[in-house]
């Protein structure tokens, strides 16, 4: 080796500069003609292998250059493209332009935000953003939290927060097992899978969760939860926490989240909300009464790669007594020569949640509330609902569609050919055949949801790129394939 080292992974900037250009400007035409092209190529496993290439593990270096180009290549042609304006399925949002730029930032300085003095500047851009999340979805700013992956883990590092609070003390020292009483959790039938997942995950067991049901406007039927948790009361267990859910994962309803509140201290529960996709619309003023009681929660997920359009990934936790998370997860290392959280001197996130080394996550969302605003997120999201509501009065007036269900910005309904029965068992698997055939298509990309037994499309809404052109496109799209397949499907049945 030389007295200077060359590194075959370092670039000069020179190449760097070049590089990073003809990225940007690839980037930038992607962005640009995202429209024109196809939701999906819907290209089969073996087809990606193929065109991937069944290499090894490169023995020798390759040129940037070359890498680079090649992998916008694969990237742009067979990707599915959730920054396309017809692009509706689950709860994934295109991702704000801003927050690819912010992405490429963070990584070139890298701090590393499990510590203070690692990442000075950027763990007060964190602190700062976790305030401005709490000022967006309106409780207080008192609230502290931890910027997270997704809306899974920012359930679960509040979970864990509830189970260290509410359980008897010895249980993080002794773990659950010597807990005399069962520990229970209640949720609502419609909660999203993570429950199950924290369930398991910090020893309660998935028979630790009570799934109470629903009343007739799908909110967790709220004297159901009083008489559950009363009956485990009489049965040596140990109710620790509710989740209200703020926004469900199939039709978008919220808890009626005081009446979940007032529970939580009669019986002295931690009260926890899942509001992963739902939370950001509390900032749309009409909706106040629909959020009532958020500012009661000790804990709150919410998740901005969904409502805030940040590209993936960004979870957040928010702790009514952030104190909590530190009893849960702080420790003092001797190799840690970290300043402790006594005063005001430094904040870790290491003591805050699960990770120990962490990302500049928070940097895409801090960037694009500066870059919005509160007034230009509040115009986003109602437009989003806006347009839902828009998709669900189209699909009522049409004769071949049924409207089901419409909260938030998901909108569900049914393809129902003219002559065919509303209650006919030939409607649900039709309309799973005909979802199928619209997500392979390319032209928009729909999920489902089962509501009251019935097989419905479903459409998210959570796209700052979607118009009300898109909407009446999509009405047209899924009847004319409605038709094909039905006209396939009853095909196939006359010949068995
Ligand atoms: C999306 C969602 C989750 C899971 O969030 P991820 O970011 O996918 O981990 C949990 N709960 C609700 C209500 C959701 O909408």
């Amino acid at each position: 080796m030389s007295k200077t080292r060359t590194s075959s992974i370092e670039m000069d900037s020179e190449e760097f500069r070049k590089i990073g250009y003809q990225l940007i400007d690839d980037i930038s035409n992607f962005i640009g003609s995202i429209d024109k092209k196809p939701v999906t190529p819907n290209e089969s496993p073996s087809q990606l292998q193929t065109i991937l290439g069944n290499l090894s593990l490169p023995e020798k270096g390759t040129d940037a250059t070359e890498l680079i180009s090649k992998t916008t290549d694969l990237l742009f042609n067979h990707s599915l493209l959730n920054g396309h304006p017809k692009f509706f399925g689950y709860i994934t949002s295109s991702a704000a332009p801003i927050g690819a730029l912010a992405d490429l930032l963070a990584a070139s300085v890298n701090p590393n935000v499990g510590a203070h003095i690692l990442s000075p500047m950027a763990t007060e851009i964190e602190k700062q953003t976790v305030k401005w999340l709490c000022e967006f979805i309106g409780v207080s700013s008192n609230y502290g939290g931890i910027l997270v992956s997704g809306g899974n883990m920012a359930n679960f590092t509040a979970f864990l927060a509830a189970r260290t609070a509410k359980a008897p003390k010895s249980v993080k020292e002794d773990g659950i097992q010597n807990a005399q009483n069962k520990l229970t959790v209640y949720c609502s039938k419609s909660t999203h899978t993570w429950i199950e997942k924290a369930a398991i995950l910090f020893g309660l067991g998935t028979n630790a969760v009570r799934w109470i049901q629903t009343d007739a406007s799908n909110k967790m039927d709220i004297n159901v939860l009083e008489s559950t948790i009363k009956k485990d009361l009489e049965n040596n267990c140990m109710p620790l926490m509710v989740v209200g859910t703020a926004g469900d994962v199939s039709t978008g309803v919220v808890d009626n989240l005081s009446n979940i509140s007032t529970i939580c201290k009669t019986y002295d529960l931690w009260f926890h909300i899942d509001g992963a996709y739902g939370a950001p619309a509390a900032i749309i003023p009409e909706l106040k009464n629909m959020f009532e009681g958020i500012k009661e929660a000790d804990s709150i997920a919410l998740d901005p790669h969904k409502w805030l359009y940040s590209p993936l990934e960004a979870g957040c936790t928010l702790v009514k007594n952030p104190q909590h998370l530190i009893d849960t997860y702080s420790s003092h290392p001797e190799y840690y020569n970290f300043s402790k959280n006594e005063d005001d001197v430094a904040q870790n996130f290491y003591e805050y949640g699960l990770q120990n080394s962490r990302g500049f996550r928070a940097l895409k969302v801090w960037l694009a509330l500066q870059q919005v605003g509160r007034s230009g997120y509040e115009k986003l999201i109602s437009e989003d609902i806006a347009l839902s509501e828009m998709l669900f009065d189209l699909a009522d007036k049409h004769p071949e569609l049924e409207a089901v269900s419409q909260n938030l910005s998901i909108a569900t309904f049914r393809y129902i050919p003219m002559e065919i029965n509303k209650d006919s068992g030939y409607l649900n698997p039709l309309n799973e055949a005909l979802l199928n055939e619209l997500q392979a298509g390319g032209d928009v990309f729909l999920s489902n949801a089962i509501v009251n037994k019935h097989y419905c499309l479903r459409a998210c809404i959570v796209n700052f790129r979607t118009s009300e052109k898109d909407i009446k496109d999509i009405i047209d799209i899924v009847v004319r394939e409605g038709k094909k397949v039905h006209l396939k499907l009853s095909e196939t049945k006359m010949k068995v």
